[in-house]
């Protein structure tokens, strides 16, 4: 049985204010609640905070992106061994904003993940369609393309505790979420086409829905069967919302 992953990316969003606040909010409402892993990723500048608000509770740290580059001359960049360094567990590679504002392609993502395994975090892997690949019924493909170019690369044991977070560029941000059906659909074809190179490594995959979750629709996405946790945006700023969305993906798992 798969244990869903719930993670909060925090974008360029926080003050050392809003950290202390929203953890201290998220550690109270979030107390025991069982059944759900938990994770956010404020931005570099408050992790070592964070970091020390979450102590002893079972919220998780993470981080929005990571360099290729272990050290050196590589001016405002961030390693995989510093976000270790600082107690990150979770790192997101290859979220549509990084693929569109700072041009990140389907390779550099690829080495992304594997300097993310060789250090021993977790790559939550994001991919998915922008709306006018879904119009012209290009999802499959684009998933697939940036699926492929770290299972043909690194293999498909790279995914063995790894995540991939489903996140149609259409719906990140917009208040338009995929319907259940929908992303259902797409997550079943994410698990299929690693189950063609590996069906064990495709079956523990954590597959997150994300774009536009919010405490409204949490329930019945999580309903699914391949959705395992979403990836939240927006709704992970406010910690009453953010908690519903852990509590709907902790009563699916507690209910299937
Ligand atoms: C995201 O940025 O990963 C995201 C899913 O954002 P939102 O929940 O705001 O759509």
């Amino acid at each position: 049985m798969r244990h869903p992953l719930v993670m909060g990316n925090w974008k360029l969003n926080g003050s050392k204010h809003m950290t202390a606040e929203l953890i201290a909010g998220l550690r109270n409402a979030l107390s025991g609640v069982d059944g759900c892993d938990v994770a956010i990723a404020p931005p570099v500048m408050y992790l070592e905070q964070a970091h020390q608000a979450i102590a002893g509770s079972h919220i998780a740290l993470g981080a929005q992106n990571v360099d290729v580059n272990l050290s050196g001359a590589f001016t405002g960049e961030v390693s995989a061994e510093m976000l270790r360094d600082i107690g990150a567990r979770y790192i997101i590679i290859g979220h549509s904003e990084r693929r569109t504002y700072h041009k990140e392609s389907d390779e550099l993502v690829a080495k992304k993940f594997a300097i993310l395994k060789d250090a021993g975090l977790i790559p939550v892997l994001c991919i998915g369609e922008t709306e006018a690949e879904n119009e012209a019924g290009k999802t499959e493909e684009v998933c697939s393309r940036q699926i492929d170019a770290v299972l043909n690369t690194l293999g498909a044991g790279a995914f063995n505790g790894a995540v991939i977070a489903y996140e149609p560029v259409w719906a990140i941000g917009t208040g338009k979420s995929a319907t259940p059906a929908q992303a259902q659909a797409v997550h079943k074809f994410i698990r299929d086409h690693v189950a063609k190179k590996d069906a064990a490594v495709a079956q523990q995959l954590i597959l997150q829905y994300g774009g536009s979750v919010n405490d409204k629709n949490a329930a019945e996405l999580f309903a699914q069967p391949d959705i395992d946790g979403a990836l939240v945006g927006g709704a992970s700023l406010k910690a009453d919302a953010f908690t519903a969305i852990v509590k709907a993906a902790a009563q699916a798992k507690n209910a299937g």
